[in-house]
This record gives C-alpha cells, structure tokens and sequence, in this order.
C-alpha cells in the first residue's frame, strides 16, 4: 500500500541511446514499428527490474515514450495539433495508430511544420508544446498505455507506478492557437483524467503520480482554488492512491493547495526547495526528494539521513530523487574520470543512493556504504583538484571597475573611427554550415585514422572556403564558421582546466538528440589560448573584419554539470577570467570585433521572481567581467536565442554589448516593440531570417523586417544578421538566404 523508496521519473534513452539509434532507423525505414516498439519496451522493463532489484520498492512507469512526455500526454489526450489531422491512420505494425501524426508534430513533415519545443522548466530538456484551442476536446487515447501498463504490472507487480503530467502543468505549458486561454481547460482535462484513473485501477495499479512543477511556481490563488477541486474529483474517482509531485523549486504551495483533499502523496524536491514544508500536516506520505536527480554528485547522505530523520518525526516519509533522472547519465560503470569518479553519481548510483538511505531510515546497517560515500566527500572538500590557489587569489580581487567599461557613446566613437563599417552593417551569427565532410573529418581525427595536421588542414581550407563565399556575397563583417567546433560549449570545455568530459554520461536533450554535458569539478582556468589560431587564420584570408567568436560564461554553465560547493555565480567568475584572457589575446592578434554568446542566459532564469535579482546579477556581471578588459575601440557583441526576450530587455541592456543580435523573425519581431519602450541605446541586430527551416525567406519577406526594424530602432545602431547559426543549414538554402539578406541591407541603405 505504501511505500518506502523511489525515484521521481526515470530516463527513456537508454544507457547507450539505443532509442535513439532505433528512432532513426523508424525514420529511415530499416527498421519496422515492432522493432521500435520492442527497443522501448525493453528499455522500460530493465529500468523498472533495475529499481526494484536495487532495492526501491515502488518504479515510476510513464507508458511507452516515443519522444517526449509531454507529446505523449498531448498525444493520450487525444490533441495532436489540428494541421496533422490530414495524416492518415494505417497498419502501424504494433504502434498506436496515431504514431505518424504523433511524429509529425515532433519533427513536421516535408509539408507540415513541426509543433514548437521548448526548455522543460530551467533545465536543458525540451518538450514540444500542446498547441490548443478554445474548441479542444479530450478524448483518451488510453489503449496503448493502458495495455502497457497490464504488461508492466503482470511482469514486476504492483510497484509499478504510473505517471501522468498533471493537469496545471500540462496547460500551463500549452500554446493556443487562437489566444484563448489554455487553463480555461483545467476543469475538462481533470474530468478527462478522471474517466481514466478507473481504467488504470482496472489494469491493476495502486498508485498514480501526477507531475505538477508548475505548482512550485507562482500560481494565482484563483487558479490553485480549481486545482483544489479538480484534485478532489480526482480522488473521488478511483481507489488509485495519488501522488502529486513536483520539483526544481519549494514543494510547500503543492502541500498547501492540495493537503485535505485526499491526495495521499506529496513528492518535493528537498535539494533545490526548501526542506520546511511548513504546509506538510505529516498526515500524507511525503516522498522526500534528498537525492539530486539533476546534478551528478554524491549525495552527502549523513546530511540527507539527518532531514529524512527530522521529517519522520513529523509523518510518514518515503526518500526519492529531487527529479526525474531523465537529466543525468544512466551510470558511472563505463566512465574513466581518474579521481574525480569517485565524487559522482550518475543514475544508477543515485538509485543506490535513495536505496541506503531509506534503509538506514529503517535501522538496518548501511554502515560501509556511507563510509565510503563519506570518504569521498571529504576527499572532494580537501583535493586540490577543487582548489586552485591562484584562481581564488585572482576572483578575490575582482573589483567594480573590472566589470565596467567607458559609456557607450564614448565606445560609439571610437569604434566608429576604428571599425570602417557601412550603416546596416551585415553579418552573421558564428557557425556555417557543418557539412557531412565537415564531421566526418572530425570522427576520423577522434578514431585516429587521420592525424592533427590532416584534420586541422580539412578545417582551415573550410575557414578559407567560408571566407571567400562571405566575400562573394558581400557581408560586412566575417566569421570563421566554427568549422572545428563540434558544440559551442564542449569545445571551450575541452580546453579549459577545471573541466571533464565524460565518454558515455548522454542525457536526453530532445527526442532522439543527446547531448554529453562536459562536469565543472574544480576551479575554471585557461591553460593556454583558445581561439586565436583559428581567428589569426580566418583574418590572415580576407581585409574585412572578422568576428573573434567564444561563448559566454552563463552558457558555459547552462550547459555543463556545475559544481555544487559554491554558489553558481563563483564559478561564472572563473570562466569569465578565462574569457576576459582570451579577449585580451584575441585584440592583441588583431581582432577588432568580438562576439560572446549567451543563447543561455533565459534559460538559468529562477523559476521564483524572487529568486531572479540574484541570478540575474551574478549572470551580467560574469558577462561584464568577461568583455570588460576591451578598450574602447573594440567592438563587443553578443547573441540570444532560444528564448522570447521581451521581459528581459533591462538585463541584455545591462550587459552592455556593443552590439547584440537576438532570434526575432520566428516571433515577427516582436522584441522591436520593446526595444523601442525601453529606448535601446546600444547596437542590436534583431534577427532577419528564421534559420530553423530549410526554407529560403522571400526578398519581400526579409525587406519587410528589416523596415519595421527600422521603424523602431535608430537606423546606426541596427545591424542586418540571421536569427542564430547556421550549422545545421545546408549550404544551397544558406548561400541563397545570405544574398536575399545582403540585398535588403544594400536596398535598405539606399
Ligand atoms: N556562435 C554560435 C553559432 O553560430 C551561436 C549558437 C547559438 O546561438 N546557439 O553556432
Ligand atoms: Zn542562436
């Protein structure tokens, strides 16, 4: 009935992204519907055998994931975007008959465009979107998670534990096609949920977990008031125990909404909220989060036996992970981080983790298991792999005037004099194409079947190539094209200090995308230059400027493992030196203009207004610590994407780029306006071009932009620039796109 230890959520990759490789040979057609299903289904019933043998003795069980949680509950709900409706039903050879519009939404077709995806909270999962309407119905499309699960139960009994995305989450994430509200929806999708608890109950289970991180967040009373009394029909509508977890922020509003009402779990994270729970009567099972289910370091488990201790003496408690370890690395087993491995716990190890602790809980001996877990703690405190004496001594004395450059119009001028550029200067984000010739010199170079000079000759003809067809179409300032670059933070992480990669530590970006975030273990500092062979190259090819180009110390962050022993803006500190060096270094080969990216910086933002000054603080004075050593006449800038920025015009203006360009056509520039409010004083280059389709923009189309551009910024500080890179672009559609983006410039001009 109860139960004693869990996880939040469990990955769906596979420990060698075997789902991966089995979604892209559906794709393909060299494989069959069976097979994919038969790869899921394995990989589902080795992580629950792998919970329950480990000792956990209740495993979250979500159905069959074709891609992504959140489309498989738009997809059980019966919502799939309207535009897929015209895709027909057919054998779908073992997979739900709505597998080919579910995969459309996903990833579009060559005629329908895909559904928006998005950052799943402040983490770097994306999810695709529900696209509603005011006229969406649900309708439950329960046959194949419902067969699943009788699968699941029959096999590894009544520990399996569905789980559901919970209704305010669910809309609150959702998009409306036709700007009516998606929480006008809360009531039907509870009864939605409601007519199918009873069938759950019926294929055996005894607990349903709903996912509700939207409840850490601020909800308007009003709104908590409905999900009180949807949840109370909830309960009243099966013998199911329900379970309403969040997580990445305070557990307590989801305890105070929902306690009384017959919810008879609350899972909260106790690693990244609060561990008060002030709310928490101890009436209800409380699944406390202890283990961090984002982040890979050991837990300190004396620390989290003593809260699991004081949270017992309150009511009944069962010990989790803070979240689902859909966000870390299936295990350690493979990898070989030499000292550092010792102060890690992948997936498997936190499984092991929650497993101890909720047997100490229970008075039996654990006694070797937390020794050595302590032997490794204190070993991290002490080594000096963490501590780098000179790194401390350079961050103490870090003072205001090192984040501070001369006003902008004194930087205007000099600049100006400096850079000879025309008005609408023309340019581009960093990246071209990375064609097939492009990686596969590079895998070659990794296997060793080709050697460093070979693989460095392939790049620097690209970089010679990527110049020359700039020039040719006209572009004011160049960039090399980061042809040697295989991911913006990987290849900085590779060469700085304090930083490890691991070989198999994948976690699930989107769909069937990976992505091997590199750990931030120690004290962050550049052993030597980074970039500047490659921008001496780029310039050593061409007359016009061109752009050094190095990613930001909040990105460098976003999309790395940090360290967890000091606050997140230290560490931002360090990176920020090692680019404030590079900077330096870049000007002295020559650079005039130098771009640091920080596509991240939305993507950190606190889930808690309250919490956001700090971060928000602590993120613009890396920036400015980073960019700041740049004199006058040098031309710094910037690049945002990924995000709508229009509430955070304060903050880009505060980090006091020259110039920043910012992804715009794909929202129809809505970020203008803005700008325009907040009397923008500073270079900007709002995006002309939506990079993320193949398709070639018309010239009318790019004109017009460009002209409600100019509508709303002073025409010498715009610049004419694309939404983002252009890696994943081919180089037909980039050459073609490029000329229409030239031509509205010089159009414009005149
Ligand atoms: N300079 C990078 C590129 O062009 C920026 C990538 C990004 O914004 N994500 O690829
Ligand atoms: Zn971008």
């Amino acid at each position: 009935m109860t139960f004693h230890a869990t996880v939040a959520g469990v990955p769906r990759i596979g420990p060698d992204r075997e789902l991966k490789k089995a979604l892209e040979n559906y794709w393909r057609d060299s494989s069959t519907g069976r097979q994919l299903t038969s790869t899921i289904t394995s990989l589902t019933n080795s992580y629950t055998d792998e919970l329950l043998s480990a000792g956990l003795d209740s495993a979250p069980f979500a159905g069959r994931s074709f891609y992504d949680a959140i489309l498989d509950t738009t997809a059980l709900l019966g919502v799939l975007p309207e535009r897929v409706n015209s895709i027909a039903d057919h054998d779908n050879d073992g997979l739900p008959a709505y597998i080919d519009r579910y995969f459309a939404a996903a990833r579009g077709t060559a005629e329908l465009p895909a559904s928006a995806m998005t950052k799943w909270f402040d983490t770097n999962y994306h999810y695709i979107v529900p696209e509603l309407s005011a006229d969406t119905t649900f309708t439950l499309e329960d046959q194949a998670l419902l067969e699943d699960l009788r699968d699941q139960i029959k096999r590894a009994g009544t520990a399996v534990r569905p789980v559901l995305i919970g209704p305010l989450t669910y809309l609150s994430l959702a998009r409306t096609v036709d700007s009516s509200n998606a929480i006008d929806h809360l009531e039907a999708l509870f009864e939605a949920y409601a007519r199918l608890l009873p069938r759950i109950a019926d294929r055996g289970a005894e607990w349903i977990q709903f996912d509700e991180p939207s409840l850490v967040t601020e909800v308007p009373a009003s709104i908590l008031k409905r999900v009180r009394s949807g949840y109370q029909k909830l309960v009243g509508a099966s013998e199911l125990n329900i379970l309403v977890q969040t997580y990445f922020e305070d557990g307590d509003r989801a305890i105070k909404t929902l306690s009384g009402t017959g919810v008879k779990a609350f899972g909260v994270d106790l690693v990244y909220g609060g561990t008060e729970l002030p709310s928490w009567t101890g009436e209800e099972l409380l699944v406390a989060g202890v283990v961090d289910g984002r982040n890979v370091w050991r837990t300190d488990l004396d620390k989290a036996l003593t809260t699991l201790r004081a949270l017992e003496k309150r009511g009944p408690v069962a010990v989790s992970t803070s979240c689902s370890l859909l966000h870390v690395p299936y295990t350690l087993e493979r990898e070989n981080l030499g000292e550092v491995q010792a102060w890690l716990a992948f997936g498997k190890e936190k499984i092991a983790e929650v497993a101890a602790l909720s047997k100490a809980l229970r008075g039996e001996d654990v006694a070797d298991f937390f020794h050595e877990s302590r032997e490794a703690i204190q070993h991290r405190a002490q080594s000096p792999l963490s501590h780098n004496a000179q790194v401390r001594e350079r961050t103490a004395a870090i003072t205001d005037d090192d984040r501070h450059r001369d006003s902008i119009s004194t930087r205007q001028a000099a600049q100006q004099e400096a850079i000879k550029l025309p008005p609408l200067p023309t340019t581009t984000i960093g990246s071209f194409p990375q064609t097939q010739e492009i990686r596969g010199a590079r895998a070659k170079w990794r296997r060793g079947e080709i050697d460093d000079a070979t693989y460095k000759q392939a790049m620097i003809d690209e970089v010679a190539d990527v110049i020359a067809r700039q020039e040719a179409l006209g572009l004011d300032v160049l960039v090399h094209g980061e042809p040697e670059r295989n991911d913006m933070v990987q290849y900085f992480s590779e060469q700085l200090e304090g930083y490890l990669s691991t070989d198999h530590g994948w976690v699930q970006s989107y769909g069937s995308r990976c992505v091997r975030p590199p750990i931030i273990y120690g004290d962050v500092h550049r052993p030597a230059p980074m970039t500047v062979e490659w921008y001496t190259i780029a310039q050593s090819f061409t007359d016009k400027p061109v752009k050094g180009m190095l990613t930001g110390p909040v990105t460098m962050l976003a999309w790395s493992f940090v360290r967890d022993d000091q606050p997140l803006g230290e560490t931002a500190d360090q990176v920020a030196l090692a680019l404030r060096d590079e900077i330096s270094d870049l000007i002295d080969a020559g650079a005039q203009i130098i771009q640091v990216d920080e596509p991240a910086i939305r993507e950190l933002l606190p889930l808690i207004e309250a919490n956001q000054p700090t971060y928000l603080d602590w993120a613009v004075g890396s920036f400015r610590l980073a960019t700041s050593g740049a004199p006058n006449e040098v031309q710094i800038h910037t690049h945002m994407c990924y995000s709508e920025f229009n509430e955070l015009i304060d903050t880009v203006s505060n980090l006091d780029a020259d110039v920043t360009s910012i992804e715009a056509a794909r929202n129809g520039m809505q970020v203008l306006a803005a700008l325009k409010d907040a009397g923008y004083e500073l270079g900007v280059g709002p995006g002309v071009w939506d990079i993320h389709s193949p398709r070639v923009p018309q010239q009318e189309e790019v004109d017009q932009l460009l002209q409600s551009a100019l509508d709303s910024v002073d025409p010498r500080l715009l610049w004419v620039n694309p939404d983002c890179g252009l890696k994943t672009r081919g180089w037909e559609e980039t050459t073609a796109s490029l000329k229409v983006l030239v031509e509205a410039a010089r159009k414009a001009r005149a």
